[in-house]
């Protein structure tokens, strides 16, 4: 059964937060990312939870107040630490097969010791750079002083996939696209739902798709739910997506698991 997200047991003050780390509370949901030709698992993408002994804290609960305190880093770095050890063991599951692993980023990380652990970490677990996805929003980016672009090119250097998260919701995804070397984007999911509606909406959501590939970059669509939002990306030519139709964040075992199933893109319905 699906365990229950909560906010009662949610941290208020950095105390109660750095009380939770401590006591080792922060725990990692991996949601697969998919080819959307065949359905095989090409990448997870680690997302933070804290437990409170009866449920999981969501991180639009936490990850805020970790934002503010200066708490994110410490957060952000946990998560690769459960994350390479994971995603080395996948590797291993899945041998002759591509498999990356995708941890979210935010600017308090972007210090100039961070390529430095990034690479002693992946060295320790035998997990290659280049199969590092590093997301960012592009708000994040729009807040990011000088002294960033050196931190990201040195990741960039090393093969890790640096790629624009939430990709088309922010005001300057066109300069981020030129100033820094990013290497994919994630089409935001309020894009991947206005396929259903038509319209504008979904004219804006192929265009992405289509732009996202006339530059190169790897294309991810977020949060894909119906068989009609994936037809529409599969006829628009989008190489990857994640989202509850293929599954939700999960636990490292059920990853595990779904892993070992033959791999199958929904189909859609046919007339009868
Ligand atoms: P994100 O990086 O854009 O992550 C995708 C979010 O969309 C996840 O929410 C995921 O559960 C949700 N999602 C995936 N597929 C679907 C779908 O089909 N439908 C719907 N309605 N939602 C879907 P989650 O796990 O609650 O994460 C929210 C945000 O919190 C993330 O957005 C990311 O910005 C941030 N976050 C999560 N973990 C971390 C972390 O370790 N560090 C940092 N800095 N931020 C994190
Ligand atoms: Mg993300
Ligand atoms: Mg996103």
């Amino acid at each position: 059964m699906a365990p229950v997200l909560r906010t009662r047991g949610a941290p208020r003050t950095a105390a109660d937060l750095e009380r939770a780390l401590d006591h080792g509370r922060l725990t990692v949901r991996y949601q697969p990312v998919v080819d959307l030709r065949t359905g095989a698992v090409v990448a997870a993408e680690a997302l933070a939870r804290l437990t409170d002994g009866e449920g999981l804290v969501p991180p639009d609960v936490f990850i805020p107040l970790a934002e503010r305190t200066g708490l994110i880093a410490r957060i952000d770095l946990l998560v690769l630490e459960q994350a390479l050890p994971q995603a080395a063991a996948w590797r291993e599951q899945l041998p002759g097969r591509p498999f990356s692993i995708g941890v979210n980023l935010c600017v308090a990380d972007l210090e100039p010791e961070l390529p430095g652990t990034v690479r002693a970490l992946a060295d320790h677990h035998g997990v290659p750079y280049d199969a590092l996805i590093l997301e960012l929003t592009e708000t994040m980016l729009s807040e990011s002083g000088r002294g960033h672009e050196q931190v990201l090119a040195a990741l960039a250097g090393l093969g890790c996939n640096i790629t624009l998260d939430d990709f088309g919701t922010g005001y300057s995804s066109l300069s981020h696209l030129r100033d820094f070397p990013v290497a994919g984007v994630k089409v935001d999911r309020q894009f991947v739902w206005d396929l259903d509606a038509g319209g504008r909406g979904a004219d804006l959501a192929r265009s992405l798709v289509r732009f996202g590939l006339d530059l190169g970059l790897h294309v991810v669509a977020e949060g894909i739910e119906t068989r009609a939002q994936l037809v529409a990306l599969q006829e628009a030519g989008c190489p990857f997506g994640q989202g509850f139709l293929f599954a939700p964040p999960l636990t490292a075992a059920d990853l595990t698991a779904y892993l070992s199933r033959p791999a199958a893109v929904p189909q859609p319905r046919t007339a009868s």
